[in-house]
């Protein structure tokens, strides 16, 4: 590429004073293929109007998030939820992504108890006091995609256990947040995860984890949520991800429900936990864009 060439990434700057010193440090980088690690693909970099668009698509989301809040009372059904969020997504002039992909029949997920993920919204799921519920929301918002999950306590207060493993799995996430850093590896994320979760007694789910997101709903890399240090794609500034680690109390497997398709849950019925950001690498570090 020329030097007074438009940057690849879109910018519309010429490329010497946009993404040429980032490529001449991939291109001096030493890879470890033997640890997996690689070179992020020029289709997963970002430039200022995506992360702009990505950070206004979080913002819809992250209000989204704080509506289902006031919504976990004792006696509401999940799908009256999931309306009320799909009401809120149009009257912003979004739309949730997770409705009608790969024909799921829902706006949002929420999963309850032993519920890993991909519960489906229904009339027949009534919330109960102590129940910890999940509820994942992607919000696609002209054109671009920001993805983040919660969980919350049914009236308050659930039993001391299910309260820990509701603390701990943010802390899991939040240090795997802590753990991107631009320049270093994917696997530190899992890694710090992973940690936590086993120093607490607790497993990681393996089957499923986090994803690039931004241009589309699900990109590379995955996210592992265990896994070893200074492994995986390298991680550079403009990249954005999910960080969304699914933590149990029993064991890491999973079973998914066989009528419906979607609904994962613990394989021993034990409790698990899930909460999620979407972040954008930064040069110092990172940035929330949805949570
Ligand atoms: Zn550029």
């Amino acid at each position: 590429m020329n030097r007074n060439d438009e940057c690849w990434c879109g910018s519309g700057k010429k490329y010497k004073k946009c993404h040429e010193a980032f490529d001449e440090r991939i291109k001096e980088m030493k890879f470890d293929f033997m640890r997996g690690q690689v070179r992020p693909p020029r289709k997963l970099i970002n430039n200022a109007a995506d992360i702009a668009a990505v950070r206004a698509a979080g913002v819809v989301n992250d209000g989204a998030l704080d509506l289902a809040a006031g919504m976990m009372r004792p006696g509401v059904n999940t799908e009256s939820i999931d309306d009320a969020i799909a009401d809120y997504l149009t009257a912003k002039g979004a739309v949730s992504a997770d409705k009608g992909f790969e024909g799921y029949p829902k706006n949002t997920c929420i999963s309850i108890n032993d519920v890993v993920c991909h519960g489906i919204p229904s009339k027949k799921t009534i919330l109960k006091e102590g129940d910890i519920v999940n509820v994942d929301i992607t919000t696609k918002y002209n054109g671009y995609f920001a993805d983040a999950s919660r969980m919350y306590i049914v009236g308050g207060h659930a039993d001391a256990n299910a309260e820990r493993l509701v603390r701990v799995s943010r802390e899991c996430m939040e240090l795997g947040i802590a753990a991107a850093k631009p320049w270093h590896f994917l696997g530190d994320i899992g890694a710090a995860c992973g940690t936590h979760a086993r120093e607490n007694g607790y497993s990681v789910v393996t089957d499923l984890g986090g994803h690039g997101v931004g241009k589309g709903f699900h990109m590379e890399p995955f996210v592992p949520h265990t896994g070893q240090p200074d492994t995986g794609m390298l991680l550079v500034p403009g990249m954005i991800l999910t960080v969304e680690p699914m933590i149990n109390e029993g064991t890491y497997k999973v079973t998914v429900d066989k009528k419906d398709g979607w609904t994962v849950r613990t394989k021993d019925k034990k409790l698990s936990a899930q909460w999620e950001n979407t972040i954008l690498i930064t040069e110092t570090g990172v940035e929330i864009l949805s949570s």
